[in-house]
């Protein structure tokens, strides 16, 4: 089956969810209980031993199951389809690249993500045209927030050229306030909700390396400027603990990785963390870490220990983040050949093993907290009265143990507004770019 199918033609309007142990996502723990949902909202919720006026609406025995909010990825790529390299995503014509990014949509919704927020397209309008068709009942897939290719600086993360062939990857180099502020506003008139900004470099990126801040100061106060003005948000690709400083202080909304972030950096951040949100993105660097020790190429050899590095200190800074309590987002660049779209929920294994969260904790970074990414906290993330209806109803219990969620078999449904959807059975294909 290639992506998640609607259970039924019609739904019916109201829906007695019964008997579950219901966890509501705020980290209280589960009780069995009973959930009515009445369209596209969560309407009562009582206690097994309670009755619950429910008359007509259909009866869901919910018994020995566990009920929980959708999860929200909070670092998306749709459009980035499982290639090995960036600049396979340049060579993709557009007409071809919104198929796959359609397609990538309904696997995240089929591996049990109600919710995504974008943190680049490959094109400026794939996430747009594919955020449009979903919310006009077109195609299936999460409740989307758009965001631009990632905005780099000439020989930055993202700058797929060469000085002898044009050849295009996921990025835009732009170089100086002025180019910044004019792809930003075109990224804007296009559509796209967010502005990402690649501050710093990556491992791989020989003239941006992971702990440079290449953008200057002026194009990324450019880049906010544009975005707030319209009232719209930036995120940040920031690696380098002078690139989070920088976010931090021209107020980037969403900063991502923070890996190298230093104690200064930690202090600011944690003023700062009623505004920004965060989210480490490394489900990418587990999977490359893995993917390499077989390479004893010297290359190889020195991405590795790139890497390794890398790890170690988005380790040390993740758990001092999540004791000072900033806001930290499951998900994150998944959509490459070693870390494919669909396997997003292995992000909450990855939390528990490597930054000390307990399951709970790491389940409400992947429900309350992307409730709150996606700037709908007040209607997103719980299971609460008057809540959307995006709920997942497992067989098995992700407090014991998140790997559960990474077992599409056992998602009795995934409820998108109250719709309840079929899992996206089998393997991710991946693709590989000739
Ligand atoms: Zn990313």
């Amino acid at each position: 089956m290639m992506g998640p199918k609607k259970e039924k033609a019609e739904e019916a309007m109201r829906m007695l969810i019964d008997g579950a142990m219901v966890w509501n996502g705020t980290g209280a723990p589960p009780f069995p209980g009973k959930v009515l949902v009445e369209g596209e909202r969560i309407v009562a919720i009582a206690p097994q031993s309670e009755t619950l006026a429910a008359d007509g609406a259909d009866r869901i025995d919910a018994a020995g199951k566990f009920l929980m909010p959708g999860m929200v990825e909070g670092h998306a790529h749709l459009s980035f389809v499982d290639t090995p390299r960036g600049t396979a995503l340049g060579e993709l014509p557009p007409e071809d690249h919104a198929l796959l990014t359609m397609d990538a949509a309904r696997k995240l919704l089929g591996a049990g993500f109600t919710s995504a927020c974008s943190a680049a397209a490959a094109k400026i309008r794939l996430d747009v045209a594919v955020r449009d068709a979903i919310n006009q009942g077109v195609i299936d897939g999460p409740r989307l927030l758009a965001a631009s290719p990632e905005l780099t600086v000439t020989g930055g993360l993202g700058d797929g050229r060469k000085l002898h062939l044009h050849q295009d990857s996921f990025g835009i180099a732009v170089d100086g306030p002025d180019e910044v502020r004019r792809m930003a506003r075109l990224c804007l008139r296009e559509g796209v909700d967010t502005i990402k900004l690649n501050i710093s470099g990556d491992v791989g990126t020989e003239s941006a390396p992971s702990e440079a801040a290449v953008m200057t100061d002026a194009e990324v106060s450019a880049g906010v400027e544009a975005a707030h003005t319209i009232g719209r948000r930036v995120a940040a690709h920031a690696r380098a603990s002078a690139s989070v400083k920088r976010a931090l202080k021209h107020a980037v909304d969403v900063i991502y990785h923070c890996d190298y972030a230093d104690s200064e950096a930690l202090d600011l951040l944690e003023a700062a963390r009623d505004r920004v949100f965060t989210g480490p993105a490394v489900g990418l660097v587990l999977a490359r870490l893995e993917g390499l020790r077989g390479d004893n190429t010297p290359q190889g050899r020195l991405y590795l220990e790139r890497l390794k590095s890398l790890y170690e200190a988005t380790c040390r800074t993740h758990h001092e983040m999540r004791k000072r309590g900033i806001r930290i987002v499951i998900g994150g660049d998944y959509g490459f050949a070693a870390n494919p779209q669909g396997t997003n929920a292995r992000d909450l294994e990855h939390f528990v093993t490597h930054f000390g969260f307990s399951p709970s904790e790491a389940l409400q970074a992947a429900t309350r907290t992307g409730g709150e990414i996606m700037q709908r906290g007040h209607e997103l993330g719980l299971v609460k009265e008057g809540y959307l209806a995006d709920l997942l109803l497992v067989d098995g219990d992700p407090l014991k143990d998140v790997r559960v969620l990474q077992d599409k078999k056992r998602f009795a449904f995934i409820m998108k507004g109250g719709v309840r959807y079929l899992p996206c059975e089998g393997a991710p294909h991946v693709r590989q770019a000739q």
